[in-house]
């Protein structure tokens, strides 16, 4: 019979288990306990096949921006599949999906960055900054500057290319990550490794680290620096003040290129359309996905200053993918760009949800559990600690009481992530005050269970 969303829970799960390889998760507890089966969703709720009603406190992951269950987005996607459902834009095509999305992403994008070269994802846009940078160099007479700087604990994606870039240690440990010439200094985590310096004077302590770095690889091996505006998946570090300005610096000072990684960030979740605005930075080169379509169909890319694209479009470029700029992803992409301006969604975030969501938050900073709160916009997160005041971890340091309280809030159906021991939460923008009242009373709840 046909696999639907009607045959019993038990029966999904165990065919899912039986085929299905899940993505950062030990397979094979799978056929002991059951992935939650998702049926449908709406709004802010998912729905799974019990029916639960499950608030999404993380936008899928970190990427249904408008929410769930937008029929506009189906009647686009509809309508481009009947009018032209695939065409790629190597070897001098193009079509209409491709170069209207292509201007409307760089009319939002800051200025100077005119250019977008597309991927499917985020970690494929990655892999395309790795060898632009690397090519932009080239192109110019410098070769040798190939060496990549990123941050420990980033996330910039799971292909090769982009996985080496991020700064897991437990992704490096499996499959020959990372490639050879990407390196990693400390991130700006002054709550988990400031000690007794000044979030100020930590925010420089760790810039300075980047100028190190050149200094120790030579300024003209070193191609570029790559960051998230705010850590996302690493557990919503916001840095202090100072560390952006000075970062800044030290690109300019060193002729390294800037690329921001604005896969979270980017379209609306810091309260303008990138992260680059909210934190002040003059990227060459941004990375985009996610919210970009709202996660309503695959795509991502790679936005670029001129400079870059004119050293780039001098050479053929041997790189791209079937699906760059695919006219179905691209039309929903620009659909959704539509609903965020045409809906003022940036200024819901503004003025409505993000300052809803710190009050709520910090309702949630009494408890004994939670350390802090870490938020910018619409992306937070809640340190756990035995002990606030000392900013202690717990023991184990395996991050075993966030995944307790992450498992609860899931079973008082909320979605919340967690990072070790800090919660996350990345809602959708259009949340509603009344719904994040739901959120913090799950999530108070969830926090009162964790032992
Ligand atoms: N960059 C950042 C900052 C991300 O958070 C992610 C995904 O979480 C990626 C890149 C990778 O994107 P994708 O999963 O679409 O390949």
């Amino acid at each position: 019979p046909a696999i639907t969303n009607h045959m019993p829970t038990a029966e999904l799960q165990a065919l899912d288990a039986a085929h299905h390889m899940h993505p950062f998760t030990t397979n094979n507890e799978l056929a002991e306990r059951g992935a939650r089966v998702i049926t449908r969703a709406e709004g802010v709720y998912l729905t799974d096949s019990e029916g639960n009603e499950i608030l999404d406190g993380m936008a899928g992951l970190w990427c249904v921006n408008i929410g769930y269950g937008r029929t506009e987005m189906a009647d686009v996607a509809a309508r481009q599949m009947m009018e032209l459902p695939y065409y790629n834009t190597f070897f001098m095509t193009t079509h209409v999906p491709a170069i209207a999305l292509a201007q409307e992403i760089t009319k939002l994008a800051p200025e100077g960055l005119n250019h977008v070269f597309f991927a499917s994802s985020g970690s494929e846009a990655n892999d395309t900054n790795i060898r632009m940078v690397r090519t932009y160099w080239a192109e110019k007479g410098h070769p040798e500057k190939t060496h990549i700087i990123s941050r420990k604990n980033a996330y910039h994606g799971s292909s090769v290319g982009s996985g080496s870039l991020g700064g897991m240690s437990y992704m490096h440990a499996q499959g020959g990550m990372p490639i050879p010439g990407i390196h990693h200094i400390n991130q700006p985590d002054w709550w988990g490794e400031g000690g007794e310096m000044t979030p100020e004077e930590f925010g420089i302590a760790r810039a300075r680290e980047l100028e190190e770095k050149i200094l120790e690889l030579g300024e003209e091996k070193v191609a570029a620096f790559i960051a998230e505006p705010v850590q996302g998946a690493g557990g919503v570090i916001v840095p202090p003040d100072s560390y952006w300005p000075e970062i800044q610096r030290i690109c300019d000072k060193y002729n390294i290129l800037l690329i921001a990684d604005e896969v979270i960030c980017g379209f609306g979740r810091t309260g303008n359309w990138f992260g680059s605005q909210t934190m002040g930075l003059r990227p060459h080169i941004m990375t985009i996905a996610k919210g970009l379509s709202s996660g309503y169909q695959p795509i991502g890319g790679s936005i670029v200053c001129d400079e870059v694209a004119e050293v780039i479009g001098a050479a053929e470029f041997n790189h791209g993918y079937t699906y760059s700029g695919h006219p179905v992803a691209a039309a929903v992409a620009m659909e959704n760009l539509r609903i965020l301006q045409e809906e003022n969604v940036l200024d819901h975030v503004r003025t409505v949800a993000a300052p809803a969501l710190k009050t709520a938050l910090e309702s949630l900073t009494g408890h004994p559990l939670v350390g802090d709160l870490a938020i910018e916009g619409m992306m937070a997160s809640l340190p756990l600690t035995p002990h606030k005041e000392s900013r202690a971890k717990f023991a184990t340091d395996k991050g075993t009481v966030g995944y307790i309280c992450r498992e609860r809030c899931f079973a008082n159906n909320l979605v919340m992530r967690h990072v070790g021991d800090r919660m996350i939460v990345s809602p959708p923008l259009i949340i509603t005050p009344e719904e994040i009242d739901v959120l913090i009373t799950r999530a108070r709840r969830a926090l009162n269970e964790t032992h």
